[in-house]
């Protein structure tokens, strides 16, 4: 049934722009399996900058709810309405406005999926690091409004790390736009940034210059499988310890890699509990030797090493680590899983007291995540039927959260706060009055993506 806000929205938007009846799709992302579903008034799908800005201003004089949408693959409920309101979806933003090669540098707009981009770039030798999973789906905005991270963010750094510019839609509905096609910029207070990793809950990204790199000439996976977390833990800090500036650094623990060895390329040997992941990428000659020395640190205590050098079974084993998350879901059907970060050397601790948070509360537990950055995948399996089991992750969530305070971390290192972390973010309160205080003067109505983040 048409609403009464969905008929106005359509008096002043394009034919096509505002879909019928909120559809379930806009309502949800990766929390449902966790049991977070929304409930919007209408969900417009703007072609431009210009239809977004008429959307805020529209909602922002009539005192709606806004609640931006990329390509619904947060872990946050972030992109979810949580009590009516109009979902503005980007997925129609798609447009490379410039892409100039020889200079290291695309803007393109917010809707742009990741996997895209990265294609594009690709195609005239140029990488894009930052590859959260979920590439084909997730969007560079929603990339942008969470800050994500992704197995290359060790070397590469997070996505704002490649954000020179921002065009966005800020209350009540005006086009502003920070930084450029500049690689550098120290004229005002940093807005950009400020912008990047904020939610939603600022205003909506709806276009970004982003800064390239040529892309690396070769880069060599090596998986090695250990007997003990405590073994792989000691290899992942000899990589640091040696002087390895390996591109990615990941890990699976010995849960994760039950769920998700049986599809692993190569044999799993049967004693191992635990998987390190890194790559060595450079010039050939760089990433060979990088190998060899990864090899040499992985040494004597792995059970086994997969170290593949052709590319089918490199994008194999890359695959394969993008299917992890599936893979544990599959488990029991859903999960409640969280990206609490550490200094590194408390990994080990975190890894062993996801299990024990897990045993406390009755659930299974696992890991594994961004062994270098420090960032861990912390999870609870749940069946989604099961309301006593989700009741009691959510639990366990929360204890998750006091143990990445309590080990001088934080409670996310790439997904965001949404609503799942809401509070718990551990801030000083003079720290939580300087984010309050941002939030009133991006959004001095509270219509940003209200309930998230602050
Ligand atoms: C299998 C899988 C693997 C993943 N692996 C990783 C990983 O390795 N690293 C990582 O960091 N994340 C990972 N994620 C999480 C998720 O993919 C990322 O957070 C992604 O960047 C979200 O993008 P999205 O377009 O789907 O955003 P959405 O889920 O649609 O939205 C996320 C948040 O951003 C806001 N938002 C979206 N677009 C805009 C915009 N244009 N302007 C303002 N706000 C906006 C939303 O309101 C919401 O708060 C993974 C997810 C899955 C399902």
């Amino acid at each position: 049934m048409t609403t009464e806000l969905e008929r106005e929205l359509r008096s002043f938007l394009p034919a096509g722009s505002v879909l019928e009846g909120a559809p379930a799709s806009y309502l949800v992302d990766e929390t449902e399996s966790r049991g977070v579903r929304g409930r919007a008034d209408a969900v417009v799908v703007p072609e431009s900058a210009e239809e977004v800005a008429e959307v805020v201003s529209w909602c922002y004089e009539h005192g709606v709810a806004i609640v931006p949408r990329g390509g619904g693959t947060g872990f946050a409920a972030g992109a979810i309405p949580l009590d009516g309101g109009v979902v503005v979806s980007l997925e129609r933003l798609t447009r490379v406005r410039a892409f100039e090669p020889l200079l290291w540098r695309i803007w393109v707009e917010a809707g742009l999926r990741t996997a895209e981009l990265r294609r594009i770039v690709r195609e005239s030798g140029l990488f894009f690091p930052p590859d959260p999973g979920a590439a084909e789906q997730s969007q560079i905005g929603g990339n942008i409004a969470t800050n994500a991270g992704g197995p290359h963010a060790f070397k590469y750094g997070v996505t704002g790390t490649w954000v020179t510019g921002l065009e966005a839609v800020l209350a009540p509905g005006q086009i502003v736009s920070v930084g450029g096609p500049i690689r550098k910029d120290v004229s005002g207070f940093d807005l950009k940034s400020l912008l990047i990793g904020s939610e939603g809950a600022l205003g909506i990204v709806t276009a970004a210059w982003l800064r390239l790199l040529p892309a690396p000439d070769a880069s060599y996976p090596v998986a090695a499988f250990y007997s003990t977390a405590e073994d792989g833990c000691a290899a992942i800090e000899s990589v640091l310890g040696n002087g390895l500036v390996v591109a990615a650094l990941e890990y699976l623990d010995a849960a994760t890699l039950a769920a998700a060895g049986p599809a692993f390329p190569s044999g799993v040997p049967s004693d191992a509990r635990f998987l390190v992941l890194a790559e060595a990428d450079g010039s050939l000659a760089a990433a060979r030797e990088l190998r060899t020395a990864l090899l040499d640190v992985f040494g004597d205590k792995a059970l086994g090493v997969h170290a593949p050098r052709e590319n089918a079974e490199i994008e194999a084993l890359w695959r394969w680590r993008d299917g992890v998350s599936i893979a544990v879901t599959a488990q029991r059907g859903g999960k409640v899983s969280e990206d609490i970060v550490v200094p590194l050397d408390r990994l080990a601790e975190a890894i062993e007291e996801t299990l024990a948070i897990g045993a406390r509360h009755g659930l299974s537990a696992c890991s594994w995540g961004h062994a270098g950055d420090g960032n861990l995948h912390a999870t609870f399996l749940v069946s989604p039927e099961r309301a006593d089991e989700l009741k009691r992750a959510e639990q366990a969530a929360q204890d998750l959260f006091d143990l990445a305070l309590s080990l001088g971390g934080s409670v996310s290192g790439e997904h965001g706060v949404g609503v799942v972390k809401r509070g718990r973010q551990g801030w000083s309160p003079e720290a939580a009055a300087l984010m309050a205080a941002v939030k009133q003067a991006f959004d001095p109505r509270g219509l940003m993506n209200p309930g998230k983040k602050v």
